[in-house]
């Protein structure tokens, strides 16, 4: 894994990278989600991810984040609009496709790992392989290579709860890679951790999107969003309220 060792073309936000390479990854069409009472937590949301994004999605409290993320992660269907992600409409799937999609094409990180404790970290991180049925023997391989990758290899064999907050969460990242999901969702993932762990998860996000990952991550950690992404999203009242290039870190190599 390599960061870039310059910085690449500024892009403005207005004008998303296009080519084969940068294929839309999330496309979202006049999305609305109302829950039965209140007003409508998305509301007529539009929007496209290219592949090799990371994006940042901030605003208050009630604003719509958790919304997009469950609709985007296919945890949950819009009332009106599509959803489709990495060539898959994701609004119109059912619980068993929405299952296999979850494990194929979405990685996802939390704020609090939701890590299985009674297993080994080898074990957590191969388990989304398993699921989706690959081979043991291969998914060991590739649970192997992402722990040497992500610096826990030394970890294989111990529980989570041995870990530190931020070995714990570059456990959960190495998990939500197992599958080389299209797209890997981040909510709020350095929100428990010491603002050293924090930085390192910081880190590691932006080394893995250098490296062409897709990314979205949903955060209140200005921080966060400055450290690892390029494109800023300002949910308010569930509506995009600014769509702009993520202000960079004075000093950051970008
Ligand atoms: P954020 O993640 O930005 O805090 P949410 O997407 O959680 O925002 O919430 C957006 C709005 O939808 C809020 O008004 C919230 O109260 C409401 N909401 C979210 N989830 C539910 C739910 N399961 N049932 C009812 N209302 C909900």
């Amino acid at each position: 894994m390599n960061t870039p060792a310059h910085t690449p073309a500024h892009r403005p936000a207005d004008s998303p990278v296009e080519g084969p390479a940068h294929a839309p990854v999330i496309r979202l069409q006049d999305v609305s989600r109302t829950y039965t009472d209140g007003p409508p937590a998305l509301d007529g949301v539009s929007l496209t991810v290219r592949a090799g994004e990371a994006v940042a999605v901030l605003g208050p409290s009630g604003s719509g984040k958790s919304t997009l993320l469950s609709l985007i992660a296919g945890l949950d269907r819009p009332d009106t609009g599509t959803v489709t992600v990495d060539g898959v409409r994701v609004d119109r799937l059912g619980e068993a496709g929405a299952a296999r999609y979850r494990r194929t094409k979405v990685g996802m990180v939390f704020q609090f790992f939701h890590l299985l404790d009674d297993l080994s970290v080898a074990d957590n991180i191969a388990l989304p392989a398993q699921l989706a049925g690959t081979a043991r023997q291969e998914a060991r391989r590739r649970a192997a290579e992402l722990m040497e990758n992500l610096g826990i290899a030394r970890h294989a064999r111990a529980h989570p709860t041995r870990l530190s907050g931020g070995e714990r969460q570059r456990v959960a990242v190495a998990r939500a890679l197992m599958n080389r999901p299209a797209l890997l969702l981040a909510d709020e993932p350095t929100g428990a951790l010491d603002s050293a762990s924090g930085e390192d998860v910081q880190t590691l996000l932006r080394a893995l999107n250098a490296d062409g990952q897709t990314l979205v991550v949903v955060t209140h950690d200005v921080a966060l969003a400055r450290a690892c992404t390029r494109r800023t999203l300002h949910l308010v009242d569930g509506r995009i309220a600014s769509d702009t290039a993520t202000p960079a870190v004075a000093g950051a190599v970008r």
